[in-house]
Order: C-alpha cells, then sequence, then structure tokens
C-alpha cells in the first residue's frame, strides 16, 4: 500500500484552484480561436475579442478570469493501493481548496441554500469519489460558475423517446438558456444510470478536451449532429448572435433501468476553469 501525505493532496488542490481561475486551459483557447475564425459577425467577433483579451489579462495579471470564481468542483479517482497519511482524503482536498480560495483571493460562492449564509471559504467541495485499480490519485477540478449551472438539467425520459427525446430536449434547453450560460458553451450531456448518476455523468463529459473525439463512433456521430444543430440556433457569443453557440458537446453513457431513460444537462460556460493532477 503507497501512502501519500495528506499536505501534497491539499497543496496540489490548492495549486489547482489558483492556477485554474488564473489561466484558460489551451484546448479552450484554442477552440475558442477557431469558432472566432468561422463568425463573420462584427458583433460576434468582438465578442471572442474580449474574451481573448480578458483571458490574456488574467493570465498576465493573476487576477481571476471572472468574478465568479466557482463552486469548486472535484472528480477523484483512487486507488485501491493508495493511503492518504495524516488526514481523511475528503478533508484534505476541503482544505485545499479552503486554501487556494483564500490565497489566490478568489471569490467565495459557497453559501447555505436558505439562509445564504456564505461559508467564507468555497467549501465544502463538490466532490466525486471513484475506486480504481492502482496506487495513485487522480483529481480533476473544475470551478464551476452559478449562471451556467443554473440553466443545467436533468430530466427522466421514457425508453420510446430515445434519441429525438434526447435531442429535443437538449436543442430546447439550449434555446430557453439563450445568454444566461455566457455562451458559446460547452454542453456535457449524461444518459443513462440513475437519476442521481446521469448528471455525474455530464460532468465528467465536460472534462474531456474540446476539439476531441469521441472513442465510440456512435456517440461521436451524436455529438456532431447535436453541435451542429446548436449552432443553427443562431444565439451565438454572449446571445448577440452568430454561428457558435456552442464549442463543444461532449456526451457520456451508462447502462440503466428497462423502464428508464435518465438525461442530465450540464452547461459549461466558455469560461471552461479546469485542472488535473496525479499524485
Ligand atoms: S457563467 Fe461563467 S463566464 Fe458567466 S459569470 Fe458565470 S462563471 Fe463567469
Amino acid at each position: 500500500m503507497r501512502s501519500i501525505p495528506a499536505d501534497a493532496v491539499i497543496k496540489a488542490v490548492e495549486d489547482m484552484c489558483i492556477h485554474a481561475n488564473r489561466y484558460l486551459p489551451q484546448d479552450v483557447r484554442d477552440c475558442l480561436e477557431r469558432s472566432s475564425a468561422s463568425e463573420t459577425s462584427p458583433a460576434a467577433r468582438e465578442v471572442f475579442r474580449q474574451i481573448r483579451e480578458n483571458y490574456e489579462l488574467a493570465e498576465k495579471s493573476g487576477l481571476p478570469l471572472c468574478q465568479d470564481c466557482g463552486l469548486a468542483v472535484l472528480l477523484v479517482d483512487v486507488g485501491d493501493d493508495v493511503h492518504v497519511e495524516g488526514m481523511n482524503l475528503r478533508e484534505a482536498i476541503n482544505e485545499g481548496v479552503r486554501r487556494g480560495y483564500d490565497k489566490g483571493l478568489l471569490r467565495k460562492s459557497a453559501c447555505d441554500p436558505f439562509t445564504r449564509v456564505n461559508t467564507k471559504d468555497n467549501t465544502p467541495a463538490i466532490i466525486h469519489f471513484d475506486m480504481v485499480p492502482g496506487d495513485k490519485i487522480h483529481i480533476r477540478f473544475m470551478a464551476k460558475g452559478g449562471g451556467s449551472e443554473n440553466m443545467s438539467r436533468v430530466t427522466m425520459l421514457t425508453p420510446a423517446q430515445g434519441w429525438p427525446g434526447i435531442r429535443n430536449f437538449v436543442l430546447n434547453l439550449v434555446a430557453e438558456a439563450g445568454p444566461n450560460p455566457c455562451p458559446p458553451t460547452i454542453i456535457g450531456i449524461g444518459i443513462g444510470g440513475t437519476f442521481d448518476y446521469a448528471p455525474v455523468l455530464a460532468k465528467k463529459a465536460l472534462l474531456r478536451k474540446l476539439g476531441d473525439v469521441n472513442p465510440d463512433p456512435r456517440l461521436d456521430a451524436m455529438e456532431k449532429e447535436l453541435l451542429a444543430d446548436i449552432n443553427r440556433l443562431g444565439i451565438g457569443p454572449m446571445g448577440l448572435g452568430g454561428v457558435t453557440t456552442s464549442l463543444d458537446v461532449k456526451i457520456a453513457v451508462a447502462p440503466c433501468h428497462i423502464a428508464s431513460l435518465p438525461l442530465a444537462v450540464n452547461i459549461q460556460c466558455h469560461s471552461a476553469r479546469h485542472e488535473e493532477v496525479i499524485l
């Protein structure tokens, strides 16, 4: 059994919180550049220019990419031959979030759902654990903004609704969301599992690299079809019209009950801040 000191987990999470909030990942930048080149409307091109100026300034100045520094969402694969020494893994991750949001001067957005009193350190983080073979811990961090999360939905379709039902639900949702999730967006879709698991699939789907190819040719075709349909809606960057409402569509699936077709759509804004580390 391999041991990892809790301090190493805390420091890794702290660094990810700070860096992810200042540096837009390269795959997102590349995708924004490609999309910008395909826009002809002056308003859409201007939005892309401002997005680029914003991420370049954030990198140079150390200021956050957005005033909404997000809830800390972490997807953690824990090897079954690794042990964290000195602190429970969940506590260590929360301590890393606490320190990262404090030292990075990042806005703390976690609050009580009724009183709205802020927890003041952006914890508790939203953490999804998976047990995997091996002696490593793989931690993926997202700073998930409220604007795009608010536009996300989960529903239980009937099996008979199938792909046409899924497609209609996603298109109606993106149309209804309009400019609210700060487009151009990334659409994470979870299909299958249960009512609670489909959104986890959707969240995991969002962490794939933009522009990659789904290894399942059936899902790859669905992703491409939906992306083209979404971009025909004409919402455009920040809702000002254009051919880029979304940068990418990512689908993850799991087997489900014979009577069910769970569907979750997790919308991510263009400020897709994420990082990962393997310890
Ligand atoms: S949706 Fe994204 S870009 Fe818009 S305010 Fe929230 S975090 Fe910032």
